[in-house]
């Protein structure tokens, strides 16, 4: 028997398994695409418990976070990982403290993301994502680092995009409501200068795509796991 050329993508998901379900359905219908026939993606995932990595987001353990993660990266790699997708862009917070802890690479959400924006042609961008996303440093810097000048909503509207990601997307509630809201933000990050949207919270494709937006949208699933497979099957 050959060995298979393909690497194993090693997927830290669960946040929200919603979300993750997507990347594995992603992984493989995308390596069905390029190779055809019964090709399918060769994955690992591990899948945390969503509400104890939500406690400790909530009461700023960021730094015992990064250890949660980093012990299950660390099982990723020992079943045969050969690099490491964290399916949310929330917990990229703690991506350095993750690739500190393993030898295979961590594939950062914002390097794909802000990528596919340049490639578009664009340079300023509307973010959407969980509060920590819009509000830190971490995943905006990230981007900024690519050349992308980053614009949030407003306080009101961040609160209420938030809300809706913790409480309705992360727990499969697609609401009509909450999709017309999130409509009614990128109109105003698009009259604000946004020539494109970032939907910087793994979940909010799953609720809005192209069609709800006048300018391109960045589906940050979709864009992470099209950045993996083209890694996984590269010569
Ligand atoms: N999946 C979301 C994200 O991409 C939010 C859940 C989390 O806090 O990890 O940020």
């Amino acid at each position: 028997m050959t060995a298979n050329p393909q690497r194993v993508i090693g997927l830290l998901g669960g946040m929200s398994w919603e979300s993750s379900a997507e990347y594995y359905r992603l992984a493989n219908e995308l390596v069905r695409d390029r190779l055809g026939g019964l090709h399918s993606a060769r994955v690992l995932l591990a899948s945390v418990d969503f509400a104890e990595i939500e406690r400790l987001q909530a009461a700023g353990e960021w730094e015992q976070a990064g250890e949660v993660l980093a012990q299950v990266a660390r099982s990723l790699e020992a079943g045969g990982a050969e690099l490491l997708l964290v399916c949310t862009n929330t917990m990229h917070r703690v991506a350095d403290e993750i690739q500190a802890a393993i030898d295979i690479p961590l594939l950062h959400l914002g390097d794909a993301t802000a990528r596919a924006v340049t490639r578009a042609g664009l340079s300023t961008v509307g973010l959407l994502g969980t509060a920590f996303t819009m509000e830190r440093p971490f995943y905006r810097d990230r981007l900024a680092r690519h050349g992308l000048t980053v614009l949030v909503p407003p306080a009101d509207d961040r609160a209420q995009v938030h809300r809706i990601i913790y409480d309705e997307l992360c727990l499969g509630q697609l609401l009509e409501p909450s999709r017309q809201f999130y409509r009614e933000v990128i109109a105003r990050l698009v009259d604000a200068g946004a020539e494109g949207i970032i939907l910087g919270c793994t979940e909010i494709e799953l609720l809005i795509g192209a069609a709800d937006s006048p300018v391109p949208v960045f589906p940050t699933t979709r864009l992470h796991v099209e950045a993996a497979v083209d890694l996984a099957l590269a010569p």
